[in-house]
């Protein structure tokens, strides 16, 4: 599925017709609005890059998309489909995302022209190295200046090539390890970052069908469990959303990759489809399943929960009307046209937007950065102070009752927490608290017809008022 540069370049405008769409619900004056909308700053390198016994010249890009809070936040990607355009539709959304789960960032993004597969392990080091001290020239990287992540074709590999470059660069820096999220655990990596996005889809899906009204419209009861579900990619964000899904009891009846969908009414094991595309180089051919050689008909199968978990603009306006889903969960960022969008708002089908939905990959990447400038591991100073606290409440209620509590019982009380938990726990609190932020406006906010727009405002509210007590307008 190839795009053209006009296919990204209406991607960047339907991210500014949402803005614009949602802008007429807020208070805020024209420029304050313009402000808010506009790039802030466009780096565009090419650099070459020696590729077996010949160079490459590598065209990449990094864009800031808002300084009212520093630093700038979000992923790197690999892709042939990277183009200026592109990068700045992603690095907006990445302001409005940080705004809505209050993660103290303006937005970013970074991209490089490549096809992954095409290269070598030590050939993509040598990319992705090279980019970094391109970054750390023109002062586009830094823990209180731009930090970047993984996103489609990169993960905590490349991080570690960027955190190592940039650290070599400025030895003098002990904040070093936070210019850079997502890094392996042995890097300063945080436990639970590569399955926060997954996890936080699934967290945000599950919040939105805990509401009778909202799905007794659809024709649903609440719940995850007994829901079929369609995931689109298998990428990081897939694989995770699917296996929360899977595992709060959700019926995969469909799993979709760029080259072929499965389908199945009585079920999938993400795993085993897992296994079995590293067996077979695919998913297609999975026992018991029908086959859809064109992957895009696979996201038009019967289900009430469809996840599209890949790239952008997948759901259009040639496809959108057959969509059967009841509830789209937006893992990837603009897998909706806006064309796409009002077909379905029109349909009734609950669209979850992007801008909330995916974010709990930044959320966690916060959570890391804060781990790096702290210089401690979640959980290490309060760990064993609250095991004791509690064995001592244990004990206690055992003298004032007379009655003993048993082994396992003490021991599932007893226990402080680990990094993983305060992570894992952080992300449910903010996906759960920003669904209700923004259905709260959708509800109550005279006009309002769909959540997108009610989480733009979200943002916008946010931001707005950033900018206004930021006085920076003489
Ligand atoms: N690339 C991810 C996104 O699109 C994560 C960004 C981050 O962690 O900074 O939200």
């Amino acid at each position: 599925m190839g795009m053209t540069n006009t296919a990204n370049n209406s991607f960047f405008e339907s991210v500014q017709r949402n803005f614009d769409k949602a802008a007429q619900f807020t208070r805020f004056d024209q420029g304050i609005l313009a402000q808010i909308k506009a790039c802030n700053s466009i780096l565009r390198v090419k650099f070459p890059v020696k590729i077996g016994d010949s160079i490459e010249v590598i065209e990449a890009y990094r864009v800031q998309h808002s300084h009212h809070k520093l630093p700038c936040k979000g992923g790197i990607r690999f892709s042939m489909e990277v183009d200026q355009e592109e990068v700045m539709a992603l690095a907006a959304l990445m302001t409005y995302k940080c705004a809505i789960v209050n993660v103290p960032f303006g937005g970013g993004k970074g991209g490089i022209k490549i096809d992954s597969r095409k290269y070598s392990a030590f050939e993509l080091e040598k990319i992705t190295r090279r980019y970094t001290s391109e970054l750390c020239k023109k002062n586009f990287i830094g823990p209180g200046i731009d930090v970047p992540a993984p996103d489609y074709g990169t993960g905590a590999r490349e991080m570690s090539w960027i955190v190592d470059t940039y650290s070599s660069l400025n030895p003098n820096n002990i904040d070093a390890q936070a210019c850079v999220t997502g890094k392996p655990v042995s890097q300063g990596g945080v436990r639970g970052r590569t399955e926060a996005t997954g996890l936080g889809v699934f967290f945000g899906v599950r919040e939105a069908c805990s509401f009778q009204d909202d799905m007794e419209k659809l024709g649903l009861t609440t719940g995850i469990a007994g829901k079929r579900v369609i995931v689109q990619g298998l990428g990081n964000v897939g694989y995770h959303a699917a296996k929360y899904f899977q595992e709060a009891g959700a019926k995969l009846v469909g799993l979709i990759e760029y080259n072929g969908a499965i389908y199945d009414e009585n079920g999938l094991d993400v795993d085993q489809v897992q296994a079995h595309r590293q067996t077979t180089g695919g998913i297609l051919n999975y026992p018991g399943a029908i086959n859809f050689s064109n992957p895009a008909e696979g996201l038009e199968q019967a289900c009430d929960i469809l996840i599209p978990a890949a790239l952008e603009s997948v759901i259009h306006k040639d496809n959108a009307d057959r969509i059967q889903a009841k509830i789209v969960g937006e893992a990837a960022n603009g897998p909706l046209t806006s064309e796409a969008d009002v077909i379905l708002n029109n349909k009734g089908i609950l669209v979850i937007p992007d801008i909330y939905l995916n974010a709990g990959g930044v959320t966690v990447s916060y959570f890391e950065w804060l781990k790096n400038l702290s210089h401690v591991r979640y959980g290490r100073l309060e760990k064993r102070f609250e095991e004791n606290m509690y064995n001592e409440l244990i004990d206690i209620i055992e003298s004032t009752t007379g009655k003993r509590v048993s082994d396992l019982e003490r021991k599932t009380i007893l226990r402080g927490p680990d990094e993983i938990d305060l992570v894992h726990s952080g992300l449910e609190d903010t996906m759960i608290g920003s669904y209700r932020e923004i259905r709260d406006i959708y509800k109550n906010r005279e006009g309002v017809e769909d959540l997108r727009t009610a989480a733009f405002i979200c943002a916008i509210d946010k931001i707005g008022v950033a900018y206004e007590e930021l006085g920076i307008f003489p």
